[in-house]
């Protein structure tokens, strides 16, 4: 029950328990959304092109269609015939040693091979006067230069993001079947927890990880709700979860699960339900982590620490993946990056540090006040500095990988 000091490190490694929690997910069914509330949604199948992109030619300037040998010795004059605008769905047809005057994202006329762009030309209505040759495709986009006809857009597992939006819209689709934001409801315990906006008395603090993690959760993609403060009573806590059962795809607590008071009401609450297990973690901050399902539809649930720090690093590392994972996408845990320290730091023997820290460029700084309960230092980071198991401490310059906080 010690293990806190790097003496006898827990023997789950943060990979272990990462794997624990996916193997113990599946991804939420997948529905059909409209492209307007696709956004943050994840593909559930491949889109592919509807007709080639682009699907006729077209120019992509304004200016003349032409026959490029018309144009072989300036300046060139020829007649004008038409004028035709982007969305003119006429079927125009140019003649040998005449132009067509063409607007941008219009189709090319039959017998036309290239486009002059205006700039090239004294703008004439009539009669046009080309002042440059042009080759044969100058300033036209041809058919399925961007995509052929029935080609993968995007796979399945992508993120619909603005892009991902465009590019399925390009594809003639006003419907994608998708796995939708998870729903997340958080709770956090504890009798000494009160309103941010309310008076503090002495022995009380401000709630901060119930926002911090609903936040965290929908910027990791989740529809988050947050759940009042709940005391601790053992008696409370197990209610207060199920009836949020029906309205969350994923539920997280925090507080109450510390290494065995009496006041650890949610390992009280959920370690009689026997579904949820209780591990120690071989990590700082953040050892104590519980996860598991609760109720008839086995929603997954995380127990994370107290500590904000603790409750922030913790959800980078497992509440994150699992949202991704429930929403079957590949775009699972923080982006990492190689960085020298700025600055020496120290770390538990057998443990895997995540100290906060400001990465600029290649370089990384942590930062002072690396308490787990130190949350103004939390506000100053951009970076969490990985130092191994075995490390117990790292000089200046030595190179470590860091995880970039979104
Ligand atoms: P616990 O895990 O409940 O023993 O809490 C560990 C530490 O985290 C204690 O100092 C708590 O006061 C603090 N803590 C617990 N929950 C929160 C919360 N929601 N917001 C801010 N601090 C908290
Ligand atoms: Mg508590």
């Amino acid at each position: 029950m010690t293990g806190d000091h790097g003496h006898d490190a827990p023997s789950t490694t943060v990979e272990q328990h990462q794997s624990a929690i996916l193997a113990a997910l599946t991804p939420l069914p997948p529905v059909s959304a409209e492209l307007a509330d696709a956004e943050g949604s994840v593909l559930a199948e491949d889109v592919t092109a509807a007709v080639s992109l682009p699907s006729f030619d077209n120019s992509s300037m304004d200016g003349y269609a032409v026959q490029a040998k018309d144009t072989i010795e300036t300046p060139a004059a020829l007649q004008v015939t038409a004028e035709i605008a982007a969305g003119d769905t006429g079927a125009y047809q140019l003649a040998p040693g005449t132009a067509i005057k063409i607007m941008t994202g219009a189709r090319l006329p039959a017998g036309a091979d290239a486009v002059v762009p205006v700039e090239w030309t004294d703008d004439g209505a009539d009669r046009v006067e080309i002042h440059r040759s042009v080759q044969p495709g100058n300033a036209v986009r041809s058919v399925g230069e961007d995509a052929a006809e029935g080609e993968t857009l995007l796979t399945a597992g992508v993120r619909m993001r603005p892009m991902q939006i465009a590019v399925a819209a390009s594809a003639g689709r006003k419907t994608v079947q998708v796995r939708p934001r998870p729903r997340v409801v958080v709770l956090s315990t504890g009798n000494e927890l009160t309103e941010p906006g309310t008076p503090l008395v002495a022995g009380q603090i401000w709630d901060s990880n119930s926002y911090m993690l609903a936040a965290a959760a929908r910027e990791a993609g989740a529809l988050a709700y947050r759940h009042s403060v709940v005391p601790d009573d053992p008696a409370g806590v197990l209610p207060a979860l199920e009836e949020q059962l029906s309205r969350a795809d994923l539920l997280i607590t925090t507080g109450g699960v510390s290494m065995g008071g009496e006041h650890d009401v949610v390992k009280a609450a959920l370690g009689e339900l026997g579904t949820v297990a209780f591990t120690k973690v071989a990590m700082q901050p953040g050892m104590p982590q519980g996860f598991g399902t609760i109720g008839k539809r086995q929603v997954p649930i995380f127990t994370l620490p107290g500590n904000p720090v603790s409750a922030f690093v913790s959800f980078q590392l497992f509440v994150r993946p699992a949202i991704a994972a429930l929403q079957g996408a590949g775009d699972l845990g923080l982006p990492a990056v190689r960085a020298t320290l700025t600055r020496p730091v120290r770390s538990p023997a057998g443990r895997r540090s995540f100290l906060r820290g400001v990465l600029a460029g290649d370089q990384v700084a942590p930062l002072s006040g690396q308490g787990s309960h130190q949350i103004a230092a939390l506000g100053r980071a951009n970076a969490l500095i990985i130092v191994p198991e075995p490390e117990t401490g790292l000089p200046e310059g030595h190179p470590v990988d860091v995880l970039v906080l979104p």
